[in-house]
C-alpha cells in the first residue's frame, strides 16, 4: 500500500479518542432537525482548530456549514457530507452520529497528510435530513456546485453501497364536509371522513395498476372528533414512492385523482398541501466501486453488494449535481432496520465505534484514490454525465 494512505489511517487511529468522542457526545444529546447546535457547534469547532476554514448558517440554515481545506490550488475538490439529526422520540435511532464523527475524522486525516498534493477538501454538515431535508436548499443554493464527487456515510446492518434510492413526494389531503348530528340528522351531514376512507380504497385499486417499485404509504391525521358527529374535517399523509422522478410524477397525479373522486362522491371539498419532494439517486457505479474497494481494505466487516429495498434520501438530489456515493457501514446485527431502538443502543457501542473508525479510513482512502487517480476520477465523472443525460437510477 502507498505510504501517504498508510499515514492516513495511522492518523485516523491516533485521532481515535477525539472522533470516538465526537460520536458519543452527539449520541448523548439527540438533537432533531434545524435544532441540531450542539453537534453544528462540536463538529464546526473540531474542523477550525484543525485547519479548516469554516462557514456557518450556510443556505440560511442555522446548524448547516462548509467547513473547507485546501492543500494546494488546482487539485480535485471532494465534498464530505454529514448528517447528525436524530429521531423523535427515539434519539439516534438512524445512526447520524456515526456520521458527524467518522466524516469529521476523514477531514482531519486528510488535511494531515495531504502535504502539497493540489486538492480541496470540502466538509458540508447537512442539517435535518429525518425532516425536511438540509441538503435540498443547500443544493438549490449551489454549494456542492463545482465539487468533482461527494462521498457520505450511513451505519447499517451491513457493509455496502446505496446503488438506488426511491424518488419520493409526501402529500397532505384535507377534507372539509359539513357536521351534523350523527342520528338525529345524518342527511344533513357530509362526512369529510368518509373521503378520507375513500381516498385510501381507491388507493389500494391504484396500487395493482402501477409498475411494480411504486410504493404508496399512508396514515389518517384526522379522523373527526366523535362518533355522534358526523365529521366536519379529516386528513390524511401519504406518501409516494418510484424509481425515478418522471414516473412518479403520473403517479402522484393519479393519487391525486383519487382524492379527488373521493371529494366528489361525498360532497366534502379537497384542499391538497404537497410537502417534500425528492428525486431518485443517480447511481455512479464506478464511485461505489471505489467505495467498496477502500472498505475492503480497511476490514470492514459483512461486505455485501448494494440492498435492492430501499427508501428515499435528500442526498439523491446531490447525486443528481455532482457523482455522489454513500457508505454503508456495518454495526449492528444483519436484518436489524433502522430508526429502532437497536440502533439507537449500537450507536455507542464498541461496534459502533469500530464502524466510526472503519469508514473514518474507507472514505479518507477513497478521497485519497480520487485525488491520486486522475484517471479513475475521469472515468467517474463520465459516467455520471451518462446517467444523468437518461436519468435513470
Ligand atoms: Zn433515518
Ligand atoms: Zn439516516
Amino acid at each position: 500500500m502507498n505510504q501517504m494512505k498508510a499515514n492516513i489511517y495511522t492518523t485516523v487511529e491516533q485521532n481515535r479518542d477525539l472522533i470516538i468522542g465526537i460520536n458519543d457526545f452527539i449520541h448523548d444529546n439527540p438533537e432533531l432537525g434545524h435544532q441540531e447546535f450542539k453537534a453544528a457547534e462540536l463538529l464546526t469547532r473540531t474542523l477550525a482548530e484543525h485547519g479548516f476554514q469554516v462557514e456557518k448558517e450556510v443556505a440560511g440554515l442555522p446548524t448547516a456549514f462548509k467547513a473547507t481545506y485546501t492543500s494546494k490550488p488546482g487539485g480535485p475538490v471532494i465534498g464530505l457530507l454529514c448528517e447528525y439529526d436524530a429521531l423523535e422520540g427515539l434519539g439516534h435511532g438512524c445512526g447520524h452520529n456515526l456520521q458527524a464523527s467518522s466524516i469529521t475524522g476523514a477531514a482531519i486525516a486528510l488535511r494531515n497528510n495531504l502535504g502539497d498534493l493540489p486538492a480541496t477538501i470540502i466538509v458540508f454538515g447537512t442539517p435535518a435530513e429525518e425532516t425536511t431535508s438540509g441538503k435540498v436548499p443547500m443544493a438549490e443554493a449551489g454549494l456542492f456546485d463545482g465539487l468533482d464527487a461527494a462521498l457520505m456515510m450511513h451505519g447499517g446492518d451491513r457493509t455496502t453501497v446505496d446503488g438506488k434510492s426511491l424518488a419520493i413526494n409526501s402529500v397532505d389531503f384535507v377534507f372539509t364536509g359539513k357536521a351534523a348530528h350523527a342520528a338525529v340528522s345524518p342527511e344533513q351531514g357530509i362526512s369529510a371522513l368518509d373521503a378520507v376512507l375513500l381516498t385510501f380504497n381507491g388507493i389500494e385499486y391504484l396500487r395493482e395498476h402501477v409498475r411494480s417499485d411504486v410504493k404508496i404509504h399512508g396514515t389518517i391525521t384526522d379522523g373527526g372528533t366523535a362518533p355522534n358527529i358526523v365529521p366536519e374535517r379529516a386528513a390524511a399523509k401519504f406518501l409516494i414512492r418510484a424509481a425515478d422522478r418522471e414516473y412518479l410524477n403520473t403517479v402522484v397525479e393519479r393519487v391525486f385523482n383519487v382524492a379527488r373522486g373521493a371529494a366528489l362522491a361525498t360532497g366534502a371539498k379537497l384542499t391538497i398541501h404537497e410537502g417534500k419532494a425528492l428525486d431518485n439517486k443517480l447511481n455512479v457505479q464506478r464511485l461505489n466501486d471505489l467505495l467498496l474497494e477502500n472498505a475492503r481494505q480497511v476490514g470492514a466487516r459483512e461486505i455485501t453488494p448494494p440492498r435492492q429495498s430501499t427508501g428515499s434520501t435528500d442526498f439523491s438530489t446531490v447525486t443528481h449535481r455532482v457523482p455522489g456515493a454513500c457508505l454503508r457501514v456495518s454495526f449492528v446485527p444483519f436484518g436489524v432496520s433502522n430508526h429502532t431502538r437497536e440502533w439507537v443502543e449500537a450507536g455507542k457501542s464498541a461496534d459502533g465505534h469500530a464502524a466510526v473508525i472503519t469508514a473514518a479510513k474507507a472514505i479518507a482512502g477513497t478521497v485519497y484514490d480520487l485525488i491520486t487517480m486522475p484517471d479513475v476520477l475521469q472515468e467517474i465523472q463520465e459516467e455520471f454525465k451518462a446517467a444523468k443525460s437518461n436519468k435513470l437510477p
